[in-house]
């Protein structure tokens, strides 16, 4: 296993604390991890730094090369990355097979061929005797700070815009979860030039901390919790560095009465566990229509008690437990507080699973109302509310009566109402009929508190290029 962190062409290990990184199936210690101290972020900066130099000028054809080969090389060690991810985050192995390290390979490769396609408006003369033209050139440094959910997927995410674009990027994983990160960066040190990318491990409050503030960075892109993206607002107004903010979501589900019902359940029990939970889109704040309401909870609460997870069989597993004992807590008070409250029921789950690891019973919530912690804070886990509404009611206020803003989903049979919703939701993406899909053509970010810039498709690449004017003048 990958422990030494990459700083311009060499490995090496960390130094100062030891990070426990452990198993969440288990709760077991899998290896002790050394931070970076800051005489070697120092150096992973500097390197980043001589590293723009080259790489900021090469052709998007080079850089698209580059990361055609980089997307060769995921797909070739698919096994080994799985199986890192899976012992790492406890995920269930055939979902980090078949959809994260696929998503992962076609992202570099979408941004390989975006590069070579980006669009700008017409050079030409907008003052007589001057020529204008638009160029977007790279911002410089980016130190890219990724959460623990998805780590190979939130690192593709980061790179693969950042190198595209012609800049070079000090990486650190979540300390929680950096094996993958590790491993990739053994992947990118053969394939990039040095200095490129370098990839340096630690806690937010030492590490993060340090890189966000160093005067060598130019951007920050960081996907992580509100209180960590004010934090990186802080360091940036300090030293007026460029922001790429993904925080994190309650996303709002509007059922309406005339929904399909059976394809409701089917995605919500999907779309609102996935991963456990531990999503930023995740559908975990439903408001049900009154007609359909009791039905619609009755049904769910079946289909989500017969989620599979903990099963020594991990071909039979759906959800994978909680990154942590903290987190795995800190869900379970959510759901207490609630249940403590006598207009809320918890229809199903609602309990710590009986067993080893950081598991916690998928859960439905019902009759919870607006005001409620619950629809109103981020749990981070596998707990669903439910909240019914009337003809009455304005749903559509309730659902944008929230400090995030990433997404959001509408079921109806209606297409006028859809679209109705879709022009009303105050969220970086609704899906109607469906909710959670993801696709590298396409962006995906937030509004209000859930940050600014996009991920993915070419909203990405423009984040991570400047734009400038060239004017000469004849
Ligand atoms: P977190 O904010 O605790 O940590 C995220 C990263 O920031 C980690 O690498 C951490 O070490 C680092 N960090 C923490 N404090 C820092 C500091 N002071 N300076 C610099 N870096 C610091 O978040 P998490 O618990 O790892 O992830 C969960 C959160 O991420 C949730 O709120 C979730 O919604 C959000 N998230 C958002 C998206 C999105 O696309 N919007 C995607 C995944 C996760």
């Amino acid at each position: 296993m990958e422990t030494n962190m990459l700083i311009g062409s060499s490995f090496e290990a960390g130094t100062e604390i030891e990070e426990l990184v452990l198993d969440p199936r288990t709760g077991e210690t899998i290896l002790k991890m050394p931070e970076a101290n800051a005489e070697q972020i120092n150096r992973a900066v500097a390197a980043a730094r001589k590293g723009f130099a080259a790489w900021s000028r090469t052709t998007p054809a080079e850089r698209s090369e580059k990361l055609l080969a980089i997307a060769d090389a995921v797909d070739a060690n698919l096994e080994a990355l799985a199986q890192l991810e899976a012992l790492n985050c406890g995920k269930p192995i055939d979902e980090v097979r078949t959809a994260e390290v696929p998503a992962v390979s076609d992202c570099f490769r979408y941004f390989a061929g975006a590069v070579r396609n980006m669009h700008g408006p017409l050079a030409g003369e907008y003052m007589e005797g001057h020529t204008s033209m638009i160029r977007r050139d790279p911002v410089g440094v980016v130190a890219s700070i990724a959460p623990w959910n998805y780590p190979m997927m939130m690192m593709a995410w980061k790179l693969a815009p950042a190198l595209a674009g012609g800049n070079t990027v000090v990486l650190k994983p979540s300390e929680q979860t950096p094996l993958t990160a590790l491993k990739l960066a053994q992947i990118l040190a053969d394939i990039l030039p040095e200095g490129v990318v370098n990839v340096i491990v630690g806690q937010g409050a030492s590490v993060g901390n340090t890189l966000i503030n160093h005067p060598g960075v130019d951007m920050i892109s960081i996907t992580g919790d509100i209180a960590t993206g004010k934090k990186v607002l802080v360091a940036a107004a300090n030293s007026v560095k460029r922001t790429h903010l993904e925080l994190g979501g309650k996303a709002p589900v509007i059922v309406y009465d005339d929904a399909d019902l059976d394809r409701v359940v089917e995605g919500l029990k999907a779309f609102g566990y996935y991963n456990a939970g531990q999503d930023c889109t995740a559908a975990c704040r439903i408001y049900a229509g009154k007609k359909i309401y009791d039905r619609f909870v009755a049904e769910l609460s079946g289909a989500v008690s017969s989620i599979v997870y903990a099963n020594d069989d991990d071909t039979l597993n759906e959800i994978p437990p909680l990154i942590s004992k903290r987190q795995r807590d800190r869900v379970a008070s959510f759901v207490q507080r609630a249940a403590d409250q006598s207009h809320m029921e918890v229809v199903t789950g609602g309990t710590l699973h009986d067993g080893p690891g950081f598991y916690y019973k998928p859960t439905v919530i019902a009759g919870a109302r607006q005001s409620d912690e619950i629809v109103q804070r981020e749990v981070f886990g596998p707990v669903v509310s439910v909240t019914p509404f009337g003809e009455e009611d304005d749903v559509i206020g309730w659902a944008n009566d929230s400090q995030y803003g990433l997404a959001s989903s509408v079921w109806t049979r209606d297409i006028g109402r859809a679209l109705d919703a879709s022009a009303r939701l105050r969220y970086g993406c609704t899906w109607v009929n469906t909710h959670f899909m993801l696709v590298n053509e396409m962006p995906h970010g937030g509004l209000k508190q859930s940050g600014y810039g996009k991920d993915m498709s070419m909203f990405a690449l423009e984040d991570y290029t400047a734009v400038r004017h060239v004017m000469i003048a004849h």
